[in-house]
């Protein structure tokens, strides 16, 4: 069979480590998910990303530690002040160490995010990271998501023992959020100037996105230098806004995910590739992280996501295995042999 010659000239880049550009990742987005050269495309982002980390994964776990109305007001989330049904809460000091205590049972999460609303009380999170830092093992690194921050407040968070911090500009974001994009993109240039590690991620998509807002909201994080970069589906979450357009598919997920890989892995900072919510086939299409998570959840209206669409550890192991990952890396690099008696191990033939 004949490969599109465009393709596979965007290919022949990529197996070379040579930058894709917008044009090439605009190309590489108009081709149907349903087709030939996307099998193709997402074989080939998988096949690069894991040649480049002998095979490796790994997990993520994500604790929402504040629930307010949010003033982000964000149109595709459960807790935009407009429209939520969430009352004012922070997790209690045992429930943050009882989750810490789950997520890291066996010692094999690699990064541990701290979850708040938009607005938070710095004095408070930096208390968090302190007891997280004391919970957690040495080899779990310990991850801010918080909204619009200084300079400031990301180098006190590092003097905590953070070591990167998760941020977006969203697609839509000062339309379909009450939130400026040029602070969402500060906040970023921020984080990195405090000398903390950046993961963001193309979200919150949906089927109304055009192939443009994609590739505007991909190179964000390209262009500023990410150590993660990720793709998530926008979840059509009852009573929010946005569910009218409904979701695009995993498969379609999935392509999105094979093409943000290929144009980021030539980022030198650039080291792992999630996807949101965790699907098998966006691991087959070059996704290797893998979250749990336990708390608020902005794309989920019970006020704890473990019992409803949050993933638990065992399910994020069980998936990387039937996913064919070799191995489960720790935060400090060190690899876990993923494999059936690790499973058994762990309590993870769920
Ligand atoms: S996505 Fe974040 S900033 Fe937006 S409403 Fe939800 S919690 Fe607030």
């Amino acid at each position: 069979m004949k490969i599109n010659t465009q393709l596979d000239k965007i290919l022949e880049k990529a197996w070379s480590d040579i930058p894709l550009n917008r044009e090439d990742c605009k190309y590489l987005l108009t081709i149907d998910e349903r087709s030939f050269e996307s099998g193709l495309l997402r074989a080939a982002a998988a096949s690069i990303v894991r040649n480049k980390n002998d095979n490796s994964a790994i997990i993520l776990g994500q604790i929402g530690v504040d629930v307010t109305p949010c003033p982000g007001g964000c149109n595709f989330c459960t807790f935009g002040e407009d429209h939520t049904d969430f009352k004012e809460s922070h997790l209690s000091d045992y429930e943050l160490e009882e989750k810490i205590r789950d997520f890291c049972k066996y010692d094999d999460l690699y990064g541990l995010y701290l979850m708040t609303m938009h607005t938070y009380d710095l004095d408070r999170f930096l208390q968090t990271i302190n007891k997280a830092k004391a919970h957690a093992p040495k080899t779990t690194q310990i991850w801010a998501n918080v909204g619009d921050s200084s300079l400031d407040a990301f180098r006190e968070m590092k003097k905590a023992g953070v070591t990167g911090v998760y941020h977006v500009c969203r697609i839509g974001e000062g339309v379909e959020t009450k939130l400026n994009p040029d602070d969402r993109i500060q906040t970023m240039k921020n984080a990195l100037d405090a000398g903390l590690e950046l993961y963001t991620c193309c979200e919150p998509i949906g089927p109304e996105h055009t192939v443009d807002e994609l590739v505007d909201n991909i190179f964000i994080g390209i262009e500023l230098g990410i150590t993660q970069h990720a793709a998530m589906r926008r979840v059509a979450v009852p009573g929010s806004p946005l569910a009218k357009y409904g979701q695009i598919s995993e498969l379609r997920l999935a392509h999105i995910v094979a093409v943000i890989s290929l144009c980021s892995l030539t980022v030198p900072t650039m080291a792992y590739m999630g996807v949101h919510e965790p699907n098998e086939l966006s691991y087959a299409a070059g996704a290797n992280i893998i979250t749990a998570e336990s708390g608020a959840n902005p794309r989920d209206n019970q006020a704890d996501t473990s019992k409803n669409r949050g993933m638990d550890m065992a399910l994020c192991r069980k998936m990387l295995f039937e996913c064919g990952f070799s191995n489960i890396r720790k935060g400090d690099e060190s690899k876990i042999p993923l494999d059936l008696d690790y499973l058994i191990k762990t309590d993870s033939l769920v």
